[in-house]
């Protein structure tokens, strides 16, 4: 007997169906890796409560695991293992379908009628990403979200069947899954991994009990070519070598388009350029981009220019490492 299922899923031989579908969503979404973590041993968890659930949620793979399970018990009380072993191996092997593993979405979030009166329980939180950029981040922004929800068919009431016709609206599954759309507001200021709770807009109550909450999980992309802070943009640009003795003008994308910025002569390696208003827009306020000059050496120098550098450096009076003693 390699693992036993019954335990995976928190439930005992006697539990109904809807019990074991029950505790399966549970679980599966409580391990799920987006939610609970994308280690090996969630993953590993995670696989194992799906597992189970392949096997119990079908009568007949359930109904060979029952015995073979009620078979080991009696066997390692009575026998050699070895014995069970082999017998064990006769039995449709349960693990067979581990292989053909998958995950079903529509189990997880679907509901049953339940027809027998228990008590109420709360639906599942639910939990989703939302990736924003650090510009709304710091702006705040409005998000349109699409969730898939199940709700009882309206044509049938859940009931599956209408006069003994499968109902043509659900097709025989008795619940009906549509997308809502959410319009979330995301507040400015907000942190990277925030939530945003959207109360009762998770899974559904059983028997009168609440819904779940929904739950976005704010992610804000950082960008690469430049930070911030605060509603500062701070981006380094390279100039060349005779840019910084000479000056120049370099283009700089920024927020509201190109701006050409200029390179006053002489200017140090390390040098901060302030575009005012060229930063994060927040309510009305607008922050500055600072731009840190790199002096960058050229790296495929011709001939002409290493002549040309050799005859600076021969012409050159200056003793610049004179200041530094
Ligand atoms: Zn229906």
């Amino acid at each position: 007997m390699t693992k036993d299922y019954y335990k995976i899923l928190d439930i005992t031989e006697s539990s109904s169906t809807e019990e074991i579908k029950s505790a399966y969503r549970h679980l599966a979404r409580k391990w799920h890796p987006d939610v609970a973590g994308n280690t090996p041993d969630i993953i590993a968890r995670f696989k194992e409560i799906n597992e189970a659930y392949e096997i119990l949620s079908d009568s007949l793979k359930k109904a060979d695991y029952d015995k073979a399970r009620r078979f080991y018990s009696y066997a390692k009380n009575s026998y050699s293992k070895q014995e069970t072993k082999t017998n064990y191996k006769t039995t449709k092997n349960p693990n067979k379908t581990s292989k053909n593993f998958s995950f079903k979405w529509e189990d997880l979030f679907s509901h049953k009628k339940e027809r027998d009166v228990k008590p109420p329980r709360k639906g599942d939180d639910i939990y989703s990403d939302v990736e924003i950029s650090v510009f709304e981040a710091v702006s705040g922004t409005t998000k349109v979200i699409n969730m898939l929800q199940t709700n009882i068919c309206p044509k049938c009431g859940g009931r599956r069947f209408i006069n003994g016709t499968q109902c043509s609206n659900c097709k025989g599954k008795g619940e009906t899954s549509t997308y809502k759309r959410f319009s979330v507001k995301i507040p400015a200021g907000i942190k990277d991994k925030s939530k945003i709770r959207l109360a009762e807009e998770g899974e559904k109550g059983l028997n009168g009990g609440r819904n779940g909450d929904l739950y976005l999980i704010i992610h804000v992309r950082e960008p690469k070519n430049y930070k911030t802070d605060g509603l500062n943009i701070l981006k380094t640009i390279a100039i060349t070598p005779y840019e910084a003795v000479l000056g120049g003008n370099v283009t700089v994308p920024t927020l509201r388009g190109n701006v050409s910025l200029k390179i006053t002569p002489q200017t140090r390696n390390g040098q901060k350029i302030r575009l005012s208003g060229c930063g994060i827009e927040q309510n009305n306020k607008f922050g500055d981009m600072i731009v840190t000059v790199e002096i960058e050496i050229p790296k495929n120098l011709t001939d002409e220019e290493i002549r040309l550098y050799k005859r600076l450096q021969e012409i050159s009076g200056e003793n610049i490492r004179e200041r530094l003693e």
